[in-house]
C-alpha cells in the first residue's frame, strides 16, 4: 500500500490547494465530482467522493456534483437516481449544487462556433476508420485531415447543417484543429462534437449532435467556476487538450486539472462496463448484488457507509496506482460494526441439547448484553429452557488436545446462561449425533460460577421451544483469484467466477430477530456480521452474511 496519506491529514493535492490559498489565486475552493450515469457507483467512487468532497468540507468550499451525460445511448435516469442515492447514503451532500453537462449543449455548441469562427475547429468528412488510419501512433505523426483546410464560412455552415440533422452519423465530425505532428495523439485534431441520433434521457430529441467527453468536461468546469479538477491518472494524457480548449476560449476561469492514482481493489472488477456484464448476463442477482463492488451492492451487503469512507482515508491520496486489499475493506466494516452491531445468537447447523435437570416446559428469561463495547445499546431478555440447539461443530466425541467446546463429561460456559456438563451423546441407527443431554448447574446463572471455578469455553446456544427460522446468505468473494483480469489465454475474467460465492443456508435465531428491519446490523456471536436483507419479512427473516469475525488483515500485521 502506498504511504499513509488521508483525506483531512495532508496529501499532494491539499498541498497544492493550501499554496494556492495561500497565494490569493483562489479564495473559496470549489471541486466536483463528476460521473458519467452509465452505471452504479462502485467502490473505486468512493474513493473520489470522498477526495473531492472531503476537500470541500475541509476547506469550507462547495463540491458540485455533475453528470457527465454526454453518451447518451448508454446513460439512463435509472443511473442518476442511484448516483445521487448514493453519495447521499455515504454521507455527502451536494446542497444546490447539482449539475448535468447537458444543461450547457446551448453554451458547448455556442464555443464550439467561436472555435470555428476563429479557425480553430473544422469539419470533417473522414469515416471513423479513415480518421483512425491517418492518426499515426506513439512515434509517427498523424497525417491531416484533407478537410482540415476549409474555411471558417464552409465549416459554419457545414457544422449549422450537422445540427440541423442534413447528416448521417458517421458521416461528419467537428475536429479541433490543433497539431496532427503532436507527440500527444489527444492533440491531433480530436473530434470534439459527432452526430448521433438519439434520444437523450434529458434533452429529448433536441439535440443529434453531442459533444465529446475532453471537450464537454473543462468547459463544464470553467462554466461552473471549479477550482481543482480532481480526476484519475487515465487523463493525465488528456491534460494539454483541457488546457488547449480552455485557452483557447472566453470562458469565466481555466481550472487546474490533478491526477491522482485509481483505487483498484483484489478478488474483483471495477469498470462500470465490466460490472454492466455481470449484470446484464445474469451473473449477479442485480447492480446491488451484495457481493458486487458497488456502492448499492456493498450497503445491501450491510457495510457501513463510515467503513466505506475510512477505507478511502486510509488509503490516501497519491499518484502511484495500487491494489488495494480487499481484506482491510473488510477491516474497515469489522472496525466499525464492532461498535455498532446487535450482539444475538443464531445457529447455523443445529445440534439439539436437553438439559436433564431443568424442568420441562420451563422458560426462564436472561439478560444479554446488546453490544458489549457500547453500554448505550442496553439489554435484552433471552429465553433458556430444557431443549436447546447448539452449532453442531461445537461438540467433538472424541476432543483433541485443547479443546474447550462441548464433550462427553466437558462442562462449557453457554453464554448468558449456565454451566453445562454433558452427560450422553445419543445417536441414530446409523451412528449420527442426535442429540446431547446435559446437566446445568443453577448456581451459575448467567454464565458465572459461584465458587471460583474457571472455565474456558464458552458457546452459543438458542432455546429450541422459541427459536425461529431465518435464511442466511453467505456470501464470499465474487471471483475465485485475486486479479480476474490477468486471464490466461483464452479466458475472460468470467471464467473465474465463484460458483460458490453466494450460499443460501436456513439456520435458527433468537425470537428477537423477526423484528429485524432491512440494513439492521447485527454481530450473530461467534459466527459473523449479519444484517437484514431488503428481502426480509416478520415472516422470513433473511439475513446477508458481512463479514466474518476473523480478522485477517491485523493477523497479517498491516493494521
Ligand atoms: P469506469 O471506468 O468504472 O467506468 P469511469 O471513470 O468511467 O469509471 P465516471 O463516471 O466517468 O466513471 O467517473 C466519475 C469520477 O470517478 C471520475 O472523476 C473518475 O476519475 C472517478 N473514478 C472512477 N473510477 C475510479 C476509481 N477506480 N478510483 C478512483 N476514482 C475513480
Ligand atoms: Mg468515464
Amino acid at each position: 500500500m502506498n504511504e499513509k496519506e488521508s483525506t483531512g491529514v495532508s496529501n499532494f493535492i491539499r498541498n497544492i490547494i493550501d499554496k494556492d490559498l495561500a497565494s490569493g489565486k483562489h479564495v473559496k475552493i470549489i471541486t466536483r465530482f463528476p460521473p458519467e450515469p452509465n452505471g452504479y457507483l462502485h467502490i473505486g467512487h468512493t474513493k473520489s467522493i470522498c477526495l473531492n468532497f472531503g476537500i470541500a468540507r475541509d476547506y469550507n468550499g462547495i463540491c458540485h456534483l455533475r453528470f457527465d451525460d454526454t453518451n447518451p445511448e448508454a446513460e439512463d435516469v435509472e443511473y442518476v437516481d442511484s448516483i445521487m442515492e448514493d453519495i447521499r447514503w455515504l454521507g455527502w451532500d451536494w446542497g444546490t449544487k447539482l449539475f448535468f453537462a447537458s444543461d450547457y449543449y446551448d453554451k458547448l455548441y455556442d464555443y464550439a462556433e467561436i472555435l470555428i469562427k476563429d479557425g480553430k475547429a473544422f469539419v470533417c468528412d473522414l469515416s471513423p476508420e479513415e480518421m483512425n488510419k491517418m492518426r499515426g501512433t506513439l512515434t509517427q505523426a498523424g497525417t491531416e485531415s484533407p478537410w482540415r483546410n476549409r474555411s471558417a464560412q464552409e465549416n459554419l455552415d457545414l457544422f449549422r447543417r450537422m445540427k440541423a440533422g442534413e447528416f448521417d452519423e458517421g458521416t461528419k465530425t467537428l475536429r479541433a484543429k490543433i497539431d496532427m505532428a503532436s507527440g500527444n495523439i489527444n492533440m491531433r485534431d480530436p473530434v470534439i462534437y459527432r452526430i448521433k441520433k438519439a434520444h437523450h434521457h434529458r434533452t429529448g430529441d433536441k439535440w443529434c449532435i453531442y459533444p465529446m467527453y475532453d471537450y464537454t468536461h473543462c468547459i463544464s468546469d470553467a462554466l461552473e467556476g471549479i477550482t481543482h479538477s480532481i480526476c484519475t491518472l487515465e487523463f493525465e494524457d488528456h491534460r494539454p487538450l483541457y488546457d488547449w480548449i480552455l485557452d483557447q476560449l472566453p470562458v469565466p476561469c481555466h481550472p487546474q486539472q490533478i491526477e491522482f492514482a485509481r483505487l483498484n481493489m483484489t478478488y474483483t472488477v471495477m469498470s462500470k462496463r465490466l460490472l454492466l456484464t455481470l449484470v446484464k448476463d445474469g451473473h449477479v442477482n442485480g447492480w446491488d448484488d451484495p457481493r458486487m463492488p458497488t456502492v448499492a451492492g456493498m450497503r445491501r451487503r450491510g457495510f457501513p457507509a463510515a467503513a466505506l469512507r475510512e477505507l478511502s482515508e486510509r488509503i490516501g491520496v497519491a499518484k502511484a496506482s495500487s491494489i488495494v486489499d480487499f481484506e482491510l475493506l473488510q477491516f474497515c466494516v469489522r472496525e466499525e460494526l464492532n461498535k455498532t452491531a446487535k450482539r444475538v445468537m443464531a445457529v447455523l447447523d443445529p445440534l439439539e441439547v436437553e438439559i436433564e435437570n431443568y424442568p420441562d416446559g420451563k422458560i426462564e428469561y436472561l439478560e444479554a448484553d446488546n453490544n458489549p463495547e457500547d453500554p448505550s445499546a442496553g439489554k435484552r431478555l433471552i429465553p433458556f429452557g430444557r431443549h436447546l440447539l447448539i452449532e453442531r461443530y461445537d461438540f467433538s466425541e472424541e476432543p483433541v488436545k485443547g479443546w474447550f467446546r462441548l464433550a462427553p463429561g466437558a462442562e462449557v460456559r453457554f453464554k448468558h446462561a449456565y454451566y453445562i456438563t454433558c452427560k450422553e451423546v445419543l445417536k441414530d441407527a446409523s451412528g449420527n449425533i442426535t442429540k446431547l443431554i446435559c446437566s446445568y448447574d443453577p448456581a451459575s446463572k448467567g454464565g458465572w460460577s459461584q465458587d471460583g471455578r474457571k472455565i474456558k469455553g464458552t458457546v452459543h446456544w438458542l432455546c429450541k421451544d422459541t427459536a425461529i427460522n431465518i435464511e442466511t446468505r453467505l456470501y464470499s468473494h465474487l471471483f475465485k483469484v485475486e486479479d480476474p483480469m490477468s486471464c490466461e489465454e483464452g479466458k475472460t475474467f468470467l471464467d473465474y467466477l465463484d460458483p460458490d460465492s453466494l450460499v443460501t443456508k436456513q439456520a435458527w435465531g433468537e425470537p428477537s430477530l423477526s423484528e429485524a428491519k432491512a440494513s439492521d446490523a447485527f454481530q450473530f456471536l461467534r459466527l459473523a456480521y449479519f444484517t437484514a436483507d431488503y428481502d426480509t419479512t416478520t415472516d422470513k427473516p433473511v439475513f446477508n452474511r458481512v463479514v466474518t469475525l476473523k480478522d485477517s488483515w491485523t493477523k497479517k500485521g498491516k493494521a
